[in-house]
């Protein structure tokens, strides 16, 4: 179950209103890195864990992620509460109100006139929270690697919103917000690597004929080596004859077909074949005109 406690997570002290500055801080409400996301993520992945310690540490972060969802849902709220007091109470002359919501730099009007000053799950630009955004496979090692990169993800919108803040008490709750996503990270972090062995993800292993091999596909003026693909780690292949029908094989795709197959692949082969004979007039050349001494400008001239 789930219960609500009123005191947020981290006091939020916000200096003045700012609808511009509310939009912004959308983005870790309702975009792909936000709070809501990382909630979902994990509360999903939680429910699905059979070890009893990956399952509490998941259910732990992702109802934190959900407070964190209420403190940065507050800052927008706070944030708009200017505009929207004005804007229902019709308490400007309308320029000044079309100023104060749309004007440089602030690209409010949606978030006002659309959701009335509240948080909208959407991100900075307006574009509605979407599932898509999880990308939970159901396989811990590879759930784990996935929530590393979110948590990484999350940190950096979070310090560039902390970039363009001049607004003290939002930074500060910002940087509360942003601390913590640090410390998720390495909880993840750890959380992986108890899982022994945890590489490669899944319990199948790769072929050993190429996990090891590094194919050098992009060659030009620049081919830089290091231990990415240096010769203590990979077998380096740079030889183009070697980078194609690395089985061994001629390199083409076969199947098997059943005769009834085949009879239709054949039709269908036979009555699509290129004929190689032919020039034929297309329409795009009949939109360039016609040729003088083509036929049906001869016809044209004799009448
Ligand atoms: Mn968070
Ligand atoms: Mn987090």
């Amino acid at each position: 179950m789930f219960a609500h406690n009123k005191r947020l997570q981290y006091t939020v002290r916000v200096t003045e209103t700012n609808p511009g500055l509310a939009n912004l801080m959308l983005e870790q409400f309702g975009g792909p890195q936000g709070e809501l996301a990382a909630a979902c993520r994990y509360f999903t992945q939680a429910l699905g864990e059979d070890d009893p310690g990956r399952k509490d540490l998941l259910m732990d972060i992702a109802t934190e992620e959900l407070s964190h969802l209420e403190v940065i849902g507050t800052i927008v709220a706070m944030l708009n509460k200017g505009a929207k007091g004005k804007l229902a109470e019709g308490a400007e002359e309308e320029a000044e109100m079309y100023r104060s919501i749309t004007g440089p730099g602030n690209d409010s009007h949606v978030t006002q006139v659309l959701y009335g000053g509240g948080p909208p799950l959407v991100n900075s630009a307006g574009v509605p929270w979407t599932a898509a955004y999880i990308d939970t496979i159901g396989d811990p090692t590879a759930d784990l690697r996935s929530n590393i990169a979110a948590e990484a993800r999350a940190k950096i919108v979070y310090e560039r919103l902390i970039n363009l803040t001049t607004d003290p008490g939002v930074k500060e709750a910002l940087g509360f917000l942003m601390t913590r996503e640090i410390a998720h990270q390495i909880s993840f972090e750890k959380a992986l690597y108890s899982i022994q062995p945890n590489f490669p993800p899944g319990k199948l292993p790769g072929d050993p004929r190429f996990s090891r091999v590094y194919f050098d596909m992009s060659q030009g003026e620049v081919d830089l080596r290091g231990p990415w693909n240096s010769d203590e780690n990979f077998e380096f292949v740079s030889n183009r004859e070697e980078q194609r029908a690395v089985d061994g094989g001629d390199g083409d795709g076969t199947v098997g077909l059943s005769a009834a197959e085949t009879t239709v692949m054949t039709a269908l082969a036979t009555r699509t074949a290129s004929d190689t004979s032919v020039d034929p007039t297309t329409g795009a050349e009949l939109g360039m005109g016609e040729p003088l001494d083509a036929p049906a400008a001869k016809a044209k001239k004799i009448k």
